[in-house]
């Protein structure tokens, strides 16, 4: 089989470069693609293409801004099958998951789309003879950044919020799943989304963020990825006074308290923490469960990932694929190892599988010391560590021990335990009796070193807009 091409989108045009990077099909390690790789006049030109459309689309009204995205929406949803299996080949997801993000991204577009008409100013009463009106203007083009573990629903959240506010985009993708933003792309163009308003560069990372984040077109930034490179993005944010939305790592504690239902909470947990292979950012990672519930919630919790099937995305029946890359297969060892050696008891998993592609299996520890390297490394995989705790000031203080606040989690059915829950996790979210994070209606994003600002909700178009205060007396 010859690769498949994947161009770049600069001004409403395809174009493919000379250089490529390989895309390889997780489950096979084949390469399946080669994706463009841009050259530093292929960013100018992106940037320049950028200003242009937000010329124009900044200038477009708050409703056509909204019929072009829902009708973008409405062709993806009517092709989700093909963008479904364009993601599993890519990233190795089952694609009845691959199917619900497709589905997901659609709803960030349409609930962005429905904001983009509700963006009030104001005015403000004040001293006689003037008045004072505070009106909202879209901020400027953007520089985007989305990693490989949702490929279509990560980069719509991020293209919706700012095409919305009325900005124009320069989205790089991940190089090693680039086919879900391609769709997108189309969509937006066949909807009539004008030309420059949305652009698609690949490459290499580190050229392309250096390249676009300090040119002074660019006036806004989102990302989503690992913390370090998050930090790294915001200094250089920081040193052009550039805002930042950063999306970063998380680590998500789950407490379980001693009143709740331990073979519900255990089977819950199980089925949510393989979903995309542990490979999510809510992904409920450490599991804090009140001593006398913890053999109930661990047998339950074991048998269930313990009967999930493991296989190629593609492959029908298969509940878990392989993780995205050799370097997350190498991490999972790692850690996995790592605790195991200071004590930890394996309860399942722990060994790469030996077949083809990129497989590690559902994995769960149990009396985790505290020295391991998991309790301050998030595993990004199919990695669980359960253990007991005496009280449940004693699960929220460990809960919140680590840097990362962007998921926690908590089964009860006691309201003063909700109570204790709502109020002290440190998390951007925090959900009770579901493990749920993050919709498109609501705020989504974290506190501490999880990052900054919100996609979603109300709040989701405020980091790609500005406030402008105009004051207004009599001639
Ligand atoms: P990484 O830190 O190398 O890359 C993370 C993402 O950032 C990738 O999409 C990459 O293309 C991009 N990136 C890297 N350097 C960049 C730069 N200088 N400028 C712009 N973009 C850059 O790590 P990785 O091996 O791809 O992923 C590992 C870790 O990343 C995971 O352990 C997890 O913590 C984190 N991660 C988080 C999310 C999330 O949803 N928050 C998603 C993917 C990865």
């Amino acid at each position: 089989m010859t690769p498949r091409e994947v161009p770049l989108f600069i001004d409403g045009q395809w174009r493919m470069t000379p250089d490529t990077l390989p895309v390889i099909d997780p489950a096979t390690e084949d390469v399946i693609a080669r994706v463009a790789v841009a050259r530093e006049g292929d960013l100018t030109d992106a940037i320049a293409a950028a200003e242009r459309g937000f010329a124009l689309w900044s200038r477009t009204g708050p409703a056509d801004r909204a019929a072009v995205i829902l009708r973008a929406a409405a062709i993806l949803r009517a092709g989700i099958a093909d963008i479904a299996r364009d993601i599993t080949l890519e990233n190795g997801k089952p694609l009845a998951e691959a199917e619900a993000e497709v589905i997901r991204g659609c709803e960030f577009l349409e609930w962005d789309a429905g904001e983009a008409v509700r963006d009030y100013g104001r005015i403000v009463p004040s001293r006689p003879g003037i008045r004072y009106l505070v009106v909202h203007e879209p901020i400027g083009p953007v520089a985007a950044f989305s990693p490989w573990n949702f490929p279509m629903s990560q980069p719509a959240r991020k293209i919706a919020g700012a095409l919305a506010a009325g900005c124009s985009v320069i989205m790089k993708a991940s190089e090693e799943t680039p086919t879900g933003v391609l769709h997108i792309a189309r969509a937006l163009a066949d909807a009539g989304l004008p030309a420059g308003v949305l652009n698609l560069v690949f490459g290499v990372p580190a050229a392309i963020s250096t390249r676009l984040i300090p040119d002074p077109a660019i006036r806004a930034i989102a990302f989503t990825g690992s913390t370090a490179v998050g930090r790294v993005l915001t200094e250089m944010a920081g040193r052009h006074l550039k805002p930042a939305l950063m999306e970063l790592g998380g680590h998500a504690p789950v407490i379980v308290c001693a009143d709740a239902d331990p073979v519900a909470a255990g089977q819950a947990a199980a089925r949510r923490k393989y979903r995309n292979a542990g490979q999510v950012c809510t992904s409920p990672t450490r599991f804090y469960v009140d001593r006398a519930l913890c053999p109930a919630f661990t047998d339950a919790f074991v048998a269930t990932a313990a009967a999930l099937r493991v296989g190629p995305g593609a492959e029908a029946g298969v509940q878990m694929g392989p993780v995205a890359n050799d370097r997350r297969v190498a991490e999972l060892q790692r850690l996995t190892d790592d605790a195991v050696n200071r004590g930890a008891r394996l309860l399942l998993g722990g060994v790469r599988l030996n077949r083809p592609g990129y497989f590690f299996p559902p994995t769960a520890l149990a009396d985790v010391p505290d020295g391991a390297e998991v309790f301050s490394t998030e595993p990004f995989g199919p990695l669980a560590v359960i253990n007991a705790v005496d009280t449940l000031d004693e699960a929220i203080a460990r809960a919140n021990a680590l840097p990362y606040g962007l998921a926690a989690y908590g089964f009860t059915r006691d309201a003063a335990h909700v109570e204790r829950l709502m109020s002290g996790l440190q998390a951007g979210n925090v959900s009770i009796n579901t493990l749920e994070a993050s919709v498109a209606e609501v705020p989504f994003g974290g506190v501490k070193d999880s990052g900054l600002g919100r996609e979603g909700g109300v709040e989701g178009l405020h980091h790609y807009r500005t406030v402008k205060t105009v004051s207004l007396a009599q001639p």
